[in-house]
């Protein structure tokens, strides 16, 4: 028996896609070696927001970061290869655009901590609870 191959769901956020980095940020992936399972432009509304955020909605930045994400179209991937999920985070780098290393897509196309052009989930578990929320057919 073979595992299935893992999975993340990867947003590129609406200040990439506003910016025209969205073909970068998809270039950066594929050139990686990672496979997009899925790809749609899509607007969050409040209420994917809050599900997407629920660890964050009592935060103090979470208002601001929820006015940010619904503000216009985003990309929402699904993205699969060998440890995926820290792959990817690796890619994207810190938080902080100003504080992510150079090389990663924040550290390289980012000078702010809420817009910072791409989501991706944080462990398996995570992966598992967002793909279901924006992919509940795949
Ligand atoms: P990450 O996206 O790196 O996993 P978090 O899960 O901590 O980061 O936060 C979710 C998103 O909330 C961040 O990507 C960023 O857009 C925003 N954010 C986090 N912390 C702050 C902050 N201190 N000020 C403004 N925005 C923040
Ligand atoms: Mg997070």
């Amino acid at each position: 028996m073979t595992s299935p191959v893992e999975r993340s769901l990867v947003l590129v956020k609406p200040d990439a896609v506003r910016r025209g980095l969205l073909g970068e940020i998809l270039a950066r992936f594929e050139r990686k070696g990672l496979v997009i399972e899925a790809l749609e432009l899509r607007t969050m509304d409040a209420a994917l927001a809050d599900q997407h955020y629920a660890d964050h909605v009592e935060k103090p930045f979470y208002p601001p970061l929820k006015q940010f994400m619904t503000s216009g179209p985003l990309a929402a991937l699904v993205l699969s290869g060998d440890n995926v999920v820290e792959v990817v985070r690796a890619m994207i780098g810190a938080t902080d655009g100003r504080k992510a290393a150079a090389g990663t897509i924040r550290g390289d196309y980012s000078l702010s901590n809420r817009e910072n052009l791409v989501h991706a989930s944080d462990s398996s578990e995570s992966a598992a609870r967002e793909l279901a929320l924006w992919f509940p057919k795949l």
